[in-house]
């Protein structure tokens, strides 16, 4: 894939980048580690400061930023703007409570004194998708750079210029040349760049396929990895939920974003008594909504992230559809230029059909009516994948039974799944392993090292 900014709300290519030479490659590595050797000594308290700053400019930026994102990958503006919010106050999160996590942890031991101390470990390669695309690196460069390690970026080839606003931001706010590398290059570059003794940790979200070869190099080369891959999560409905509740949050969860997270409410699946209702709040909730510029603040439907999104998400509907599944609403590509894609529900979907096994990374989501809370959980753990899911119920201990059963990294109650700095965010089965955010995100690329002091 070259690497370019395309406008998706026209289809139009607006810049081309090169990509990295082999000779730049390893100057930038040089420097990279040059800066880990100095970075990892500093005080917390100094690079909590340049994460602080950073979420600072961020913020005073947040126009500027908002318009890099719905330009490179179509995200509506307002929506642009709260990914922005989100991810200072991640950078935020771990200026003000990284000293906390980094302290020592006294162990209980027979005899003498022992402790784990986090130490940082070298220079940590992150390779991102384009769907949040400062947020996604936020996550992984404010844990590690406020532990010491540093950070080389290969981001999705479609939001190049975001990647290079990223290095910027840090540039501005004061960080020492090498803590934050942008590496404009495609995905062959990874297995070779995986054998560099100095590239201590490989972390990658995205696709499954993507995943599966960065954790091959990383095996192969002895790296420890992170892997935040698919999902297709369940939205359960209890036949006592609050129906008009569980309405509201499908419509963020399943459409949020043009329905291209991860954690997107993908199956939606209703008891028996609260279907219909649920069904027919939701239909009216998405129909009639206004299709348009993702810049223009009254658009409430914006293109998908690029004309080849847009094709493959029409594509699993129409042979989900030829394999017997029905349309609700939508089910077609809009028709106008751009990689516009309509609110779409499908039901009667069986096993063995598309949009029963497959992740649809687009405004789709597949509704199930089942009888029994039982029938409710086999359904949703009836997948490979396992990031996240919702249970909504008034009954709080019973969703909380339920959501115990529920084989997924994730489950939040009378919601849908939503990232948040302080939450853990991470899978389990083929949506990878690890965690992002949170205590558990500053370990994952950590040495912790066990100090032992005899009596
Ligand atoms: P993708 O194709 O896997 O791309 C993600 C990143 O991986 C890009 O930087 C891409 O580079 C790179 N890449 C592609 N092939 C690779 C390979 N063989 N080896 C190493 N890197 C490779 O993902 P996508 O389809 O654009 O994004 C959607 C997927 O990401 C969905 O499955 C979604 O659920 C998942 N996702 C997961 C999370 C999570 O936190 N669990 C969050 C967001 C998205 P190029 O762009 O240069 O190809």
């Amino acid at each position: 894939m070259p690497i370019q900014t395309t406008n998706p709300y026209n289809n139009k290519v607006v810049k081309t980048f090169e990509e990295i030479s082999d000779d730049q490659l390893e100057k930038k590595l040089g420097k990279a580690d040059k800066a880990y050797r100095s970075w990892k000594n500093t005080d917390v308290k100094e690079r909590a400061q340049l994460l602080q700053k950073v979420a600072d400019l961020m913020r005073q930026k947040k126009t500027e930023l908002s318009k890099l994102i719905t330009l490179e990958m179509g995200k509506l503006i307002a929506q642009s703007e709260s990914e922005i919010e989100m991810c200072a106050s991640v950078y935020e999160y771990y200026a003000q409570n990284a000293a906390e996590f980094l302290k020592d942890k006294p162990m209980k031991v027979k005899s003498g004194k022992a402790f784990v101390r986090l130490t940082p470990t070298g220079i940590i390669l992150a390779v991102e998708p384009w769907n949040y695309p400062f947020n996604q690196v936020a996550r992984l460069a404010a844990p590690n750079i406020v532990g010491g390690n540093v950070l080389i970026l290969k981001h999705a080839s479609n939001v190049p210029q975001c990647a290079a606003m990223i290095e910027q931001l840090f540039k501005e706010a004061g960080a020492p040349d090498g803590i934050f590398t942008n590496l404009p290059m495609g995905p062959k570059r990874i297995a070779k760049l995986a054998e560099d003794q100095r590239i201590t940790g490989m972390s990658l979200t995205g696709s499954e396929k993507a995943g599966s070869s960065l954790a091959e190099a990383a095996g192969k080369n002895l790296k420890k990895s992170v892997l935040e891959l698919g999902g297709s999560d369940a939205f359960v409905i209890l036949d006592d939920a609050d129906v008009d509740l569980a309405v509201e949050k499908a419509v963020l969860g399943r459409f949020n974003n043009m329905g291209q997270a991860c954690t997107s409410s993908k199956r939606l699946i209703a008891m028996e008594k609260v279907a219909d209702e649920f069904l027919q709040k939701l239909i009216s909730k998405i129909e009639n909504l206004k299709v348009g510029d993702p810049m223009d603040r009254d658009t409430q439907i914006g293109p998908l992230s690029s004309e080849d999104a847009a094709k493959k998400v029409a594509k699993q509907v129409s042979d989900s559809v030829q394999q017997g599944a029905k349309v609700l609403i939508g089910g077609k590509r809009i028709k106008r230029e751009g990689a516009f894609m309509e609110f779409t529900i499908l039901t009667d979907i069986k096993p063995g059909m598309v949009a029963y096994g497959e992740e649809i990374f687009g405004p789709v989501a597949s509704f199930y009516k089942v009888k029994t809370e039982q029938a409710a959980i086999d359904l949703a753990n009836d997948t490979g994948y396992g990031l996240g899911g919702s249970v909504f119920s008034k009954d709080t201990e019973r969703a909380v039974r339920v959501a115990s059963q529920i084989d997924t990294g994730m489950v939040f109650i009378n919601q849908n799944v939503a990232s948040q700095p302080d939450l853990p965010f991470g899978g389990t089965k083929r949506s990878g392993y690890g965690r992002e955010l949170s205590a558990l995100g500053i370990e994952e690329f950590m040495n912790r090292k066990l100090i032992y002091i005899p009596e």
